[in-house]
């Protein structure tokens, strides 16, 4: 599904390398889980994957099932499946919640050549969606993120994510700064996902959510690569020991 090849990335507007050689590789229907120091590279991957400008790739490549996703425009990257939820989710004034996701339904619907959803199926979509992750129908009704609390942002982006259906979802620290039940949630949103033709990268500072969410692969990310990979049992070894072992190993 998801390939990565000795990507290198730098900054656009400054001499500075992020991402110095990252080779990855996640199969439909699994679970992968990056962790790493501050730092380290691991938004920076998960943006220019989804293809956010200031980012200049000097060297390597990554493909969603074959295509080149670095020539894509970021919607046609969503158009392929490929999703991310944001380390930190921003607030969009004047857009309704239920307009934005329908929005985003749609167009990726009409990008893939099927037709628009219908309003009632729509709804009922949304309603079954939110009420398993909490979402409120105030929060459905506000604008994107406005007003929303640190968790409650998280939680509407995984909502994001079952609405949609994407076939690879990139959550970048998604169980960040959220209580032990909206861990809970998030976890349980993503493991209802989880499917043979579907595939995740998880990007964690904790092993916490991979007590919920039990994950091929564990991948160690130190200043630009990919330091370590096992498998959850590294996750283990990190919390224990910290990032220390592998900060050195790369110096
Ligand atoms: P992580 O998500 O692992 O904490 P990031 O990918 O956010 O790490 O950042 C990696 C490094 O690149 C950091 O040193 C960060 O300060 C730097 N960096 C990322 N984006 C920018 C930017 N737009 N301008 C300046 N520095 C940046
Ligand atoms: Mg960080
Ligand atoms: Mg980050």
């Amino acid at each position: 599904m998801l390939d990565i090849k000795n990507l290198h990335v730098k900054l656009e507007e400054e001499d500075k390398q992020i991402l110095k050689g990252v080779d990855l590789h996640v199969p439909a229907g699994s679970v992968h889980a990056i962790m790493g120091p501050n730092g380290s590279g691991k938004s920076t991957l998960s943006y220019v994957l989804a293809g956010r400008d200031g980012y200049e790739v000097t060297e390597g490549e990554a493909t969603l099932d074959g295509a080149d996703l670095l020539q894509l425009e970021p919607e046609e990257r969503a158009a392929a499946g490929l999703f991310l939820a944001f380390q930190y989710p921003v607030e969009i004034p004047g857009v309704g919640n239920m307009t934005f996701l329908r929005t985003a339904l749609n167009g990726q619907r009409k990008a893939r050549g099927e037709p628009e959803v219908n309003s009632a199926d729509f709804l009922k979509l949304v309603r079954e969606k939110a009420a398993t992750l909490k979402i409120t129908n105030d929060m459905l009704k506000r604008p994107v993120n406005m007003g929303f609390s640190g968790g409650e942002k998280k939680r509407n982006e995984i909502l994001q994510m079952a609405v949609l259906e994407p076939r690879m979802c990139i959550l970048d620290e998604t169980d960040s700064g959220l209580d032990v039940d909206a861990m809970k949630l998030v976890a349980e949103g993503v493991n209802a996902l989880r499917d043979e033709g579907r595939a995740f990268l998880l990007i964690t500072h904790y092993q916490r959510l991979l007590d919920h969410i039990q994950p091929d692969a564990v991948h160690i990310m130190a200043d630009g690569r990919i330091a370590k990979s096992g498998g959850p049992e590294l996750a283990l070894e990190v919390e224990k020991n910290g990032y220390a072992e592998f900060e050195g190993e790369v110096a």
